[in-house]
């Protein structure tokens, strides 16, 4: 018997990078996981990787962009089988400082970011209320700290950060928890095409991480696990960093 075992799980963006070790890490710890994303070969390879461990998926190719979408999915998972976990992870990542963006590229950011985070939330405490449930944002180290060419992005995963401590209060006495992971560097198909394209910027990326290094999506799916099970039935409103210490550095030149 798993930490999950008898629960149902569904991770938006669950297909890839961080998602994806969630859903393989629910699964393995007893979970029904159920992922969401555009890519359906990406999904179908992702459930038979699950399968081949020994762990129960399936999935539904959506773009969570549509809010409405995701919101019907979490109804629709909740009826057939119940909801006791959702990770809300999927991400739009916009890039361009603030003079050459628009409002449309701004706003795709709390379309994907924000909007799909509250309303798969909305839907999800609609069902949680008689048995409880963990609710699991995944923001980033870009909501606590800010640097040039990411305003929407950041400004996105603060407002998620603090859309989880409201979200928090109004679950707690139902027995919903809603937390936040914020994860710095982590090494993923995304970070990796970035990588590839510049050499130079992940071994500067590590060397100024206070751990030296990258992280993996795995180390974030441990924090993950731990707030979706019942070891963590007191922990609600947290936003934990998984960034190996770079969110509290005092950087000192010299
Ligand atoms: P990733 O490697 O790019 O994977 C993203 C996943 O989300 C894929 O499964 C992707 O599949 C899916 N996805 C993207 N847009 C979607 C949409 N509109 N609708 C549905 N699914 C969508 O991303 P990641 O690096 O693992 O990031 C995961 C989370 O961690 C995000 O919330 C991100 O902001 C956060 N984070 C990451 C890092 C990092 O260094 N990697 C750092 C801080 C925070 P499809 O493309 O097939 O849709």
């Amino acid at each position: 018997m798993g930490t999950l075992s008898g629960k149902t799980a569904i991770i938006s963006g669950g297909s890839d990078g961080i998602g994806r070790a969630i859903a393989e890490r629910l699964a393995s710890d007893g979970a029904d996981v159920v992922i969401c994303a555009r890519n359906q070969d990406k999904l179908d390879a992702t459930v038979a990787a699950i399968k081949d461990a020994g762990g129960s998926a399936s999935c539904v190719c959506l773009d969570v962009s549509d809010a409405n979408a995701y919101a019907e999915l979490v109804n629709q998972v909740a009826k057939d089988k119940g909801i006791d976990i959702l990770v809300n992870n999927a991400p739009h990542v916009g890039m361009g400082m603030i003079a050459d963006t628009g409002l449309d590229d701004f706003q795709q950011n709390f379309k994907v970011n924000m909007d799909a985070p509250y309303m798969g939330t909305r839907a999800a405490m609609s069902h949680m209320t008689d048995e409880g449930g963990s609710i699991i944002n995944i923001s980033s180290i870009n909501g606590e700290r800010a640097m040039p060419g990411m305003s929407g992005y950041s400004a996105s995963k603060a407002a998620l950060i603090h859309f989880t401590r409201a979200a928090s209060m109004e679950g707690a006495r139902s027995g919903i928890r809603v937390n936040a992971v914020t994860p710095g560097p982590i090494m993923t198909p995304g970070t990796e095409a970035w990588f590839q394209m510049d050499p130079d910027a992940g071994a500067a990326i590590a060397n100024a991480n206070p751990m030296g290094r990258i992280g993996t999506p795995e180390e974030v799916a441990n924090v993950v696990a731990f707030l979706a099970s019942d070891e963590a039935s007191y922990v609600t409103g947290a936003s934990i960093p998984v960034d190996g210490g770079k969110a509290n550095e005092l950087h000192v030149p010299g």
